[in-house]
Order: C-alpha cells, then structure tokens, then sequence
C-alpha cells in the first residue's frame, strides 16, 4: 500500500466571488492510494483558506496522515471507518486532506470490488437530486445576465450575495432566470436585521432557501432569523462535522455538507444520519474541485434532499473529462465516465472500460 499526491492548478471560467473575496486560480492536491496489485484509489483535497487550509498545508498534513493511512490499510483495505477514526486522532482538523484520503480509500475498495462506492451503500443513483449551479458575485448586470445565461441547461441557480448590491442582484437574475429555482447563498456577510429584510424581498422573487445568512459563530442570531423567516434557513459554515449538527437543530432547517470541511465519507453518511435523525433538510456542497473531488461527494448524493455539486462546472480547465463515479452531477442531470485527460485508463476497473467502450461505441 503506497499513497502518493500531486498538485493541480485549476482555472475557474470566472473569476469566482463571493461575500468574502473572489480568485480565480485553485490548487488542488490529488490523492493515489496505490495497492499491492497495482489498483488505485483516486481523491481530491480542496484546501479552503476559511477552514484554515492552503494547499501546503494539505500537503503537509498529508505527511502525518499518509503514513497512519498506509498502516490502517496495510492491515485491512475495508477498515474505512477504522482509517478516519484514526486519522482524527493523529491530526486534529485538516478536513480537505483527510477527505481526500478517506475518498481514496473507498475509491479503491470499490475497484476491488468492481463496483461504484455508491452500491456498496446500497444507494440508487436515480434518487440523486439536480444539482444547482452557481453565479458568483459579478461586478455589472451586464455579467450577471451573462453568467445566468451560460447556465442555460441547468434549472437550479444558487445566487451568491453579501454585496452592498444584493437587491438589484436578486432582481436581475429574477427578471433574466424567470422560471429556475433560486436558492440564495449569503456566506455569513449579514447582520439578522439584513437578513431578515432581504428575506422579504427573496420571498417576493420566489427563493427557496437561504444558505448562512450570518456568521459561523452566531448560533442565537440564527434562531432569530429563523423564527421570523418564512424561507427555510441551510447552515453551511455554521456545519462542519457531525458533533455541529445536534448544536444546529431548531437553530436552522438544514445542513450543507462538504467533504472538505467534515473530513471524510463515513463523517459525511454520519452527519446526514445525524440530521435526519434531528428532522432536519440535508444539503451537500463543494469548494472549487474538479470532477474528481466532485465524483466523491456524488456517491452520497442519493441520501440528499439538495446537491449543490457544480465546482467543476465552474472549471476551464477541469482535468478529468468527467468522474469516477457512476453519478457525477453535469449539466443538471447525472451522468457516468471517468478518466484523467491526459493519463491512460489504467485505475479503471475492467467494468468500467468496458461500460465506457459501449458508450463509445467501440
Ligand atoms: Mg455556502
């Protein structure tokens, strides 16, 4: 068993902004576990400055957590639970890197096995929901009726807003997406007496659900908000792992999972269980991924009520042509392939070369 990493520049098609700042060049730091007959198991870490993380600290963390890795699935390549439960007790935090590792870890168990890591869930990908698509902060409303454009084929838009233009946002996109779901994002920029007046307006355009109106830490503002609202409230940086979620029922409606906040798949199936049990809408997001990361996440993805899996998307140059699992989310619609652009098939399993040579009808 041998774990190796290398590092991706990504480009999103534009610059992405939101509430806290905008960029458009992400370094994205793919993970190989490689065992002894050579199959491999393929993750992504999207290290989020918010969380604490850049990419040499993913790398560095992957130093402590490669070698405690290669013990727990020296021993048992199935020990997926044993293997997170572990690496939380090595190293605290570090949420991108050890979800890259725990992705793949169950990458490999599935090529094992021969079969996607979703139906090793017993998981129907027709359960999947859209995913949305997102529209940053732009700097015109020529831009913004540009970037609503582009997103033709998706019928879900999450707007993000934060800005001292957040009205006439929401309106633009109203009058140019007059039939799409809108959902609203306002990654924790405003006070509950703003959040609770731009709710009125978001109601009156037809939004479905607010994302953390405030900051992280301001669990009582958020039981303010909610209990005046009339649109359902969605914790996102409020939520990072499963202990978050019990702390968050009757604070908000539902949570926003990412793999690179919660540190790994079984985190991940544990906060949804954790929600459910609370009554509470679960959501799953992403940071700026490629395919890869994106595919991750996607094998839960028939567990949630939202998908919000469109980092890809976002991409120019996304290295793979599409994921490695069976339900990657493009174009609104679930979809299947999976390779790097640039590398030969070879951490495919035979039963996916041979599905993707009938869909290429050679
Ligand atoms: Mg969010």
């Amino acid at each position: 068993m041998k774990i190796t990493h290398d590092v991706h520049t990504v480009h999103t098609k534009h610059p992405f902004v939101i509430a806290r700042g905008g960029a458009s060049e992400w370094k994205l730091v793919r993970v190989r576990i490689v065992d002894r007959d050579g199959v491999e198991g393929w993750g992504e870490a999207a290290p989020n400055r918010f969380y604490g993380e850049t990419t040499d600290s993913a790398i560095a963390a992957l130093e402590k957590l490669g070698p405690v890795a290669e013990r727990v699935l020296s021993h048992d390549a199935f020990a997926l639970e044993d293997l997170e439960t572990e690496m939380n007790t090595a190293l605290r935090l570090n949420g991108s890197m050890k979800s890259a590792i725990s992705a793949a870890a169950h990458d490999l168990v599935g090529k094992r096995l021969d079969i996607p890591v979703y139906r090793l869930w017993g998981l129907d990908p027709g359960k999947a929901p859209l995913s949305s698509f997102t529209i940053g902060i732009p700097q015109t409303e020529k831009e913004l009726v540009q970037r609503v454009d582009e997103a033709l084929e998706y019928p879900v838009l999450k707007i993000k807003l934060g800005s001292d233009r957040d009205e006439e946002i929401i309106r633009a996109v109203r009058r140019a997406a007059p039939t799409k779901i809108l959902r609203v994002d306002a990654n924790a920029a405003w006070t509950a007496k703003r959040a609770l007046r731009m709710i009125d307006l978001l109601v009156e355009h037809g939004v479905e659900f607010v994302e953390q109106p405030l900051p992280a830490h301001d669990l009582e503002g958020l039981r303010f908000v909610r209990e005046r609202s009339s649109l359902p409230i969605i914790a996102d940086e409020s939520c990072v792992v499963a202990t978050d979620v019990a702390k968050l029922a009757g604070v908000v409606d539902g949570i926003n999972i990412k793999l690179s906040k919660c540190g790994g798949l079984r985190e991940a199936l544990r906060m949804i269980a954790t929600a459910r049990a609370l009554g509470m809408t679960v959501m799953a997001g992403c940071m700026i991924e490629s395919s890869l990361g994106i595919s991750s996440a996607a094998h839960f993805s028939p567990l949630l009520d939202h998908a919000d899996f469109d980092g890809a998307a976002l991409l120019a140059d996304d290295p793979y042509t599409a994921a490695l699992s069976d339900i990657h989310v493009r174009g609104g619609r679930p979809t299947r392939a999976s390779r790097r652009r640039d590398e030969s098939a070879r951490s495919l399993s035979q039963q996916e070369r041979n599905r993707d040579r009938r869909r290429c009808g050679d």
